[in-house]
């Protein structure tokens, strides 16, 4: 399908469809925020309203060139725009340089979609949508079974141990602290991921997940402003810790095995 002539240029094609991907989630992630249409209108600057030119909507470059600024009202862009299109373009090179051209990576560009917007729409509202941990269960079991060599046991287990788990986790965490710890969407959110990576990976992608957030933490706490509790969204960590176990967690679980 894909010409062999062409496959040493497939990641550099794949990154370039991540930049052009990650700006498209960013405006998905914006209009989730803004519930507006996904559509319409253009793109625009939230602050100044005016439209976009070409040359201010190029992914990654046009931040950097225009130094995080709005040409015309030089309101701050936020951050998250060059982080949503850096992670999604080297998120489709590591997938193209592991699985190469082919239904595995085009399945695994959508988990990526998936992934990034939720992560962004928690860290702004530490809400993970139904409408995408839903149907990410499904394209995680079937990602798992009909791309990533799974069984449908080995899938299922770990969509419904990862649920199972979480569950259990947020229940025992509401009975000792009185607050909700974990939210229901990152439970949900483990049917997505125990689904792609099965039982056996599992706990690669959830230490992967929990090691990244003890990591960032101090992040999360110098961009704290308001009064009360630090709080972090773990659903991004969820899913940077599953992205992570999809590339290595295979091995890891290997060598560790071999350890023991
Ligand atoms: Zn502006």
């Amino acid at each position: 399908m894909f010409p062999k002539e062409l496959l040493p240029l497939f990641p550099w094609m794949a990154g370039v469809l991540g930049l052009v991907l990650g700006s498209f989630y960013t405006v998905c992630v914006h209009r989730y925020l803004t519930e507006q249409s996904i559509v319409f209108p253009g793109s625009h600057c939230p602050h100044c309203k005016g439209k976009l030119r070409w040359w201010e909507n190029v992914p990654l470059l046009s931040y950097i060139l225009l130094r995080g600024r709005c040409a015309r009202c030089k309101a701050p862009i936020s951050w998250r725009y060059p982080l949503m299109e850096a992670l999604s373009c080297a998120w489709a090179v590591a997938i193209a340089i592991k699985f190469g051209p082919g239904l595995t990576w085009l399945a695994l560009m959508a988990v990526g979609g998936v992934f990034l917007v939720a992560s962004f729409i928690d860290l702004v509202l530490f809400i993970l949508p139904d409408m995408l941990t839903y149907p990410g269960a499904v394209l995680g079991v079937g990602t798992g079974i009909f791309c990533l060599g799974l069984t449908w046991d080995q899938s299922l287990i770990g969509a419904a141990g990862g649920f199972g788990m979480f569950w259990v986790l947020r229940f025992v965490h509401m009975r000792l602290r009185g607050v909700e710890g974990l939210g229901l969407g990152d439970v949900k959110l483990m049917l997505m991921i125990g689904g792609l990576t099965g039982w056996m990976v599992l706990p690669a992608a959830v230490l992967f997940g929990a090691v990244a957030a003890l990591v960032l933490a101090p992040l999360f706490k110098l961009a704290w402003k308001e009064q009360g509790p630090l709080r972090i969204p773990f659903g991004p960590f969820l899913c940077l810790g599953c992205m992570a176990a999809l590339l290595w967690g295979g091995k890891f679980m290997a060598a560790l095995a071999g350890k023991m």
